[in-house]
């Protein structure tokens, strides 16, 4: 089982969402990545949540995005418990909100070494100088205003009622690493905005700390993030060198981007996992498109399950470029995986979908495990998504159907010869349904009316599917007709031949 693999290395990653919106599928897939990579080495997960911006933060978005790790499947060996569960591992707690004096110490660290200086600029001086930048078009920088004042300067200041925050003293040279991805990368420190705050005013450590103090802490080997993450790298490198902390090795995956190559953002994409999952995505098919998503096992093979991906992920194997989201690929991989369910396991998984179409009011009643049982095999390999069980099949499931009459009459049809077809075929259905109410009974003498009146077959078995179903697009017919057996299908063709006017001369 992976979530319970044994760790046999020292290799630790973490995943160290934000809680300050649901589970992005940028997350989701960063997780995926440094679950596989744990797995395929025998390392260790880590779970921590970077929980510091208070205002944004809830517990709300905290649930959300535990709950969508769980659903995927990717639990961690350490991190932060849920459901009333305690907290796994030695390295707790796993909220940065519950590490603040660690926070605090370091601080005083840096600020004792003078390696980190306090900084009384308002907020409206900065905002000045960002301007005169700005207008000047050059890059934001802090000036160093503060970096040499004097401690009766900075007396002065204090006595005046400013607060100060903690800025980070980055010196001069070049930081250099080698990503696992991305090769070789130098920054020179001259081109990373100056000094950079670590702790706010009031006292809040900013994330380029914390992150650093928590992954030096919790002894993480291997970073593994967004590439959006790859400028601050150099910034962390500079801090761990300066709490004389080890530094971990960095893997920057490429971003995941729209069809258009911009970044996917919530604005213009859906990037919520829970949308995905309210669609009716299923795990299989969500963990393997993610895996996708930057990474391909370099062969034609795309169907590969959880396991099997924690067995074959190499990280040097991810991509350098944007991968561009493909919400047909996803479609196709996630009906691939909805074929492979047994058909228990998609009887319970379409259950709570057609519950939903029942409560939103578009089916009359939710059908019992026997008749979703019954309808596996004539859906099964049409669902992209379970969500797509209503529109399929919701017609099984309504007292009175609506029908649009315009859909009724077939492209190369008019409403009389309609009108006489689907009077001919109730007496077909009638006479053939008295022997057996079966799909091999059935078909041959609706086959043997088209021909007799010279229709095409497709156009008579359209009139019928729409007069039966409401839709154009069903299961096959004629299972279609036997799931919803004589007596419905009689009558609704009744109702739908009374929907043509009887003599349209
Ligand atoms: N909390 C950060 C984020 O959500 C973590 C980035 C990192 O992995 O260092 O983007």
């Amino acid at each position: 089982m992976t979530d319970s693999a044994p760790i046999t290395s020292d290799v630790r990653v973490r995943i160290a969402p934000s809680p300050t919106g649901p589970l992005h599928i940028g997350t989701a897939r960063t997780a995926l990545f440094n679950f596989l990579f744990a797995r395929h080495v025998g390392g260790t997960f880590v779970l921590r949540l970077e929980d510091t911006d208070v205002a944004r933060s809830s517990l709300a978005y905290e649930k959300d995005i535990l709950d969508g790790l769980h659903w995927l499947g990717l639990t961690w060996d350490e991190g932060p418990g849920v459901a009333g569960e305690e907290a796994r591992g030695p390295y707790g707690p796993y909220r940065q909100m519950e590490r603040l004096p660690r926070y605090a110490e370091a601080a005083d660290r840096l600020r004792a070494a003078d390696r980190a200086y306090p900084c009384f600029c308002t907020a409206d001086e900065l905002e000045a100088e960002r301007k005169r930048l700005e207008a000047a078009k050059l890059p934001p920088r802090y000036s160093g205003r503060c970096a040499r004042l004097t401690e009766a300067e900075r007396a002065a200041f204090v006595a005046e009622g400013r607060w100060a925050a903690l800025r980070f003293r980055v010196g001069e040279g070049v930081v250099a690493f080698d990503d696992m991805i991305r090769g070789r990368v130098e920054i020179d420190v001259a081109n990373i905005g100056g000094d950079y705050v670590i702790v706010r005013g009031d006292g809040t450590p900013l994330y380029h700390f914390t992150v650093v103090i928590d992954d030096a802490a919790m002894r993480i080997t291997h970073v593994i993030r967004g590439e959006d993450h790859l400028s601050n790298t150099p910034k962390h490198i500079l801090l761990f060198q300066a709490l004389g902390e080890e530094i971990p090795r960095f893997a920057h995956l490429p971003l995941i981007l729209n069809p258009d190559r911009t970044k996917m953002s919530k604005r213009k994409s859906q990037t919520a996992i829970g949308d995905y999952i309210s669609e009716g995505f299923i795990r299989e098919g969500l963990v393997n498109y993610l895996a996708l998503l930057g990474w391909s096992t370099g062969t034609e093979e795309e169907l590969l399950g959880l396991e099997e991906l924690c067995a074959r992920f190499e990280l040097e194997a991810v991509h350098k470029g944007g991968a561009v989201f493909d919400r047909e690929r996803l479609e196709w991989l996630n009906g691939q995986w909805i074929r492979r369910l047994t058909p228990g396991a998609l009887v319970e998984r379409l259950q709570p979908f057609l519950e939903a179409e029942r409560v939103a009011g578009r089916i009359d009643r939710a059908p019992s495990e026997d008749e979703i049982l019954a309808l596996v095999p004539l859906v099964q390999e049409r669902l992209p998504v379970l969500g797509a069980i209503g529109d399929l099949a919701g017609f099984l499931f309504v007292d009175r159907l609506e029908i649009d009459p315009a859909l009724l009459t077939p492209k190369r049809w008019d409403t009389a010869t309609t009108r006489s077809g689907l009077v001919a075929a109730r007496e077909v259905i009638a006479a053939a349904g008295s022997v057996a109410f079966e799909a091999d009974e059935l078909e041959p003498p609706l086959r043997a009316l088209a021909e007799a009146r010279g229709w095409k077959a497709g156009d008579l078995f359209m009139a019928i599917r729409v007069a039966v179903t409401g839709r154009t697009a069903t299961p096959p017919l004629f299972d279609t007709l036997v799931a919803l057996g004589p007596e419905r299908t009689l009558a609704r063709l009744e109702a739908a031949i009374a929907l043509l006017p009887d003599d349209p001369t």
